[in-house]
This record gives structure tokens, sequence and C-alpha cells, in this order.
């Protein structure tokens, strides 16, 4: 193993050294433990944006760890085995950092910038598509479904999407993730 190397840049295959900054992608299917994606710079990150057919997507700019501190976690991921929890590629725990983000081709026009529309009170929109949902409870169950159902569920969906945007805003992220979105298991 070559010492001064941490990984490759998944793009261009070039060396990341320890304790260089490099970049990782915030789709969590590109930070998967076993395949994670390192890239040594924002434009080998914006290479693999069409490759990955990413809608929405930001590089978060990481350093990597020291050789001690990269040797350290091998060996605690050896004791931990396949329990450990995933992390990012070189993610260093001991450090609180505020990340960069660099979000690519988007100018400030983002619809981000618009306030979102409310609806006036008393008339909450409906959130999801009340035909598919009828359809689901018709064929699990053969039951037909009241109309005053959908506004109940868009309740639902509302508080869901609330919690989740409360946690985006502590990372700090202008993105919901998936990650923020309450599973069902944990969802009374
Ligand atoms: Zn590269
Ligand atoms: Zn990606």
């Amino acid at each position: 193993m070559d010492e001064s190397r941490w990984r490759r840049c998944s793009v261009c295959k070039k060396d990341i050294g320890f304790r260089q900054v490099y970049w990782v992608c915030s789709v969590s299917t590109c930070n998967r433990k076993r395949t994670g994606l390192a890239f040594c710079s924002t434009s080998c990150w914006d290479a693999h944006v069409p490759v990955m057919r990413h809608r929405d997507a930001w590089a978060i700019e990481e350093v990597a760890p020291s050789a001690a501190a990269a040797a350290e976690a091998a060996r605690k991921e050896e004791r931990a085995g396949q329990t450990a929890p995933a992390q990012g590629p070189g993610a260093t725990p001991e450090v609180a950092r505020t990340p960069r983000r660099i979000i690519p081709g988007r100018g400030a026009s983002d619809a981000a910038a618009t306030p979102r529309a409310q609806p006036a009170a008393g008339e909450k929109e409906i959130l999801i598509v009340v035909s598919k949902v009828k359809d689901y409870i018709r064929e699990v169950a053969g039951m037909k479904t009241a109309d005053a159902v959908a506004g109940i569920l868009s309740d639902h969906v509302r508080e869901i999407c609330d919690r989740a945007i409360e946690k985006a805003q502590e990372a700090e992220r202008k993105t919901v993730l998936e990650r923020d979105v309450p599973r069902v298991s944990s969802f009374r």
C-alpha cells in the first residue's frame, strides 16, 4: 500500500493524499460504504453527475483523515465487523466541520428563491394522488374510500414533510434528503 495515498479519485484516478481536501456526493447511493465515491476536485464531481443521472445533488467538501486516523478507523471497523454504522468515505467523527457545498449548473433563478404559495386558511391543498390511494385501498381490501380521507392523508404528508424540513435545516442543508424523512417503522 502506498503510504502517501489515502484513496484515488473515482473519476480521474488521481491520488487523494492523507489530510487532503476532497469531495463527496450528496446522493446517498454514491456514499454507500463499499462503493463510496471520492473526488479530487469539483470538476471530477461534476463529471459523475450526468453519468449517475442525478437530478438534485451537490458536492460536499471533506478532508481526508491522517494516515494514523485512517489506520485507526480501519482497526475499529475490523473490530465492529459488518455492524458498523455506514459513514461517508473518510468521515472524521472527531472534527465537527461545516462543509462547503457546490451546486452545479444552477443559476440564482432556482425555484428555492420563490416563496411557496400558501393556500388560503381553511382550505388546505391535497398533496396525494387521490385516485391512486383509492385504487390501492380497493386492490388491497376491496373497499371504497371517502373523499374526506384525502385531506387527512395530506395532513399526514404535510406533517412528515415538516419533520423532514426540520432535519434538513438542522443539518444546514437546502435540500430535503431521503434520510430526513421518517421511516414508516418510526412513524406513529
Ligand atoms: Zn479527479
Ligand atoms: Zn453522486
